[in-house]
């Protein structure tokens, strides 16, 4: 062993600031110590890309919590700070350390703490001093001053969907290490942008994230550069921080970082209307869908993405598949709890009759009156194949229904079905189906689009529709594009 010791952490929110739903310490399902090593070692997480390189260099690391919660409304005051503390004591009582790594999200909120990254670094900094503390962000992130003044050097994911989690922890990692032996100085810059586009446009495969990567690869290939990435970040966040951004890490030129930042800065204000994106209305696309030849079609609900802080239960698409008799179809998934309690005590084979989805508040489509049978109840667990691959799911107990040739999986969660997992631990082979309701933005990609004819983002109401106007902002900076002429 070299000697040198790290202390790492995760705390992870996408808080969707017009949520009804507060997030809880309990949602977080949080993981403390070795049971963290347990659980993300070998995994192709962030923090298992912090453990591989710890350990090959030789390293000591000390896991301390580590929390993530699927998006919703603001954190408790008080669970905030409960992993904030629990950080803390995790550093205070490792002794002397040499640095930290923290995989945090970005656009985190707590109650009365709308800096809740910037908050967590400043006291971890307050208590390491020029210890280096060294992050990875989610693409979404809503980088401000607070996070870049007390961090040593941030780490943003370079794809989305989000499938370099993995090589983004290897790097931050790699970082750490190279910073502990004195071989590099990293410094930090950002550069704030005036501009809030909604996600729908912000995968990297295609649209103006290419020409910006771009442009950040080849910047990263100068002498003295060690970082630069991309924040197009999250809408759906009534917060002063709210807006895109890019960050540089330089190795000691604080000057330079800035430069880049600047430059790349400029390049993303120019490209901001190609982040705009139209929908399908939601008649035509499921007639669409229906008289394609071959399937799987892709029906993103995209306004009811759990991944972004909606509550996975609208039943607006569900309510004119039925009208419209699409049959072999797979929706994936609408939070009911109260529907799966009700699959169970059925059982298998049972059929019931009543309202599902709807229930969480006002945006989604009201319940929807369905008779079916139960084909399938499971405890919802699963491990990931797509994205963070190893890691452990749990969507809560869930059954399969079938009404009309429609299977619906309903779950005690909200979850963004973003691995097709989900859909064969419940015994429905996505692959067979002609037409695939997904709620989700976009991560779904990674694994359903190579098995998929074509994939329709569909204009469904919902907590996080692309289309902004629908949300009253109070707290963000103004003027700000798209809202206001600049
Ligand atoms: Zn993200």
């Amino acid at each position: 062993m070299s000697g040198y010791r790290v202390v790492i952490g995760g705390m992870s929110h996408e808080t969707n600031t017009f949520s009804t739903v507060k997030t809880t310490l309990e949602d977080f399902r949080p993981i403390y110590g070795d049971e963290i090593v347990e659980t993300l070692k070998g995994t192709r997480s962030g923090i298992g890309g912090y453990f591989d390189v710890l350990e090959r260099e030789g390293f000591e690391y000390l896991p301390t919590i580590k929390a993530g919660a699927t998006p919703a409304g603001p954190l408790r005051n008080e669970d905030y700070w409960e992993i904030v503390e629990e950080i803390k004591a995790g550093i205070r009582g490792a002794g002397k350390i040499d640095g930290v790594l923290l995989a945090l999200h970005g656009a985190m909120i707590a109650e009365d703490v709308p800096e809740a990254e910037g908050t967590l670094l400043r006291e971890v900094k307050a208590l390491v001093g020029e210890t280096p503390v060294i992050i990875t962000l989610d693409l979404h992130g809503l980088i401000s001053k607070m996070m870049v003044e007390h961090c040593d050097a941030i780490y943003g994911y370079d794809t989305n969907p989000h499938v370099d989690m993995y090589e983004r922890g290897v790097e931050a990692a790699e970082a750490m290490v190279r910073t502990v032996r004195g071989e590099i100085r990293p410094v930090v810059a950002h550069r704030k942008l005036r501009m809030v586009p909604p996600t729908i446009n912000q995968r990297t495969a295609e649209g103006p994230m290419v020409k910006l990567l771009e442009t950040a690869r080849r910047m990263e290939g100068q002498p003295g550069v060690l970082n630069v990435c991309l924040f197009p970040a999250f809408p759906y966040a009534d917060v002063d921080r709210v807006g895109s951004a890019v960050v540089a890490v330089t190795d000691d030129d604080p000057g330079l970082a800035q430069r880049l930042c600047d430059e790349l800065g400029e390049q993303m204000w120019g490209l901001r209307e190609e982040f705009l994106k139209p929908l399908t209305p939601i008649v035509e696309a499921v007639k669409t869908a229906m008289d394609a030849p071959e399937g799987p079609i892709i029906l993103a609900d995209v306004a009811d993405n759990p991944g972004g802080g909606a509550p996975g239960d609208g039943t607006e698409i569900l309510r004119e598949l039925l009208k419209q008799g699409a049959e072999n179809v797979g929706v994936a998934c609408i939070k009911d709890p109260e529907a799966v309690a009700k699959a169970i005590e059925v059982g298998v084979r049972g059929t019931l009759s009543m309202d599902i989805g709807g229930k969480t508040d006002k945006h989604h489509g009201k319940p929807l009156r369905v008779k079916g049978t139960v084909r399938t109840i499971t405890d919802g667990r699963f491990i990931h194949k797509a994205m963070a691959v190893g890691v452990p799911a749990d969507v809560g107990r869930t059954a399969v229904i079938d009404v009309q040739g429609i299977e619906i999986i309903l779950t005690e969660r909200s979850h963004a079905p973003n691995d097709p997992e989900v859909y064969r631990r419940n015994g429905v082979e996505p692959t067979d189906k002609k037409i695939l309701v997904l709620k989700s933005r976009g991560h779904f990609r990674a694994a359903y689009e190579p098995f998929s004819r074509a994939v329709f983002e569909v204009d469904a109401p919902g907590l996080t529709t692309p289309n902004l106007e629908w949300f009253t902002y109070r707290n963000i900076p103004r003027p700000i594009w798209p809202f206001d002429k600049i």
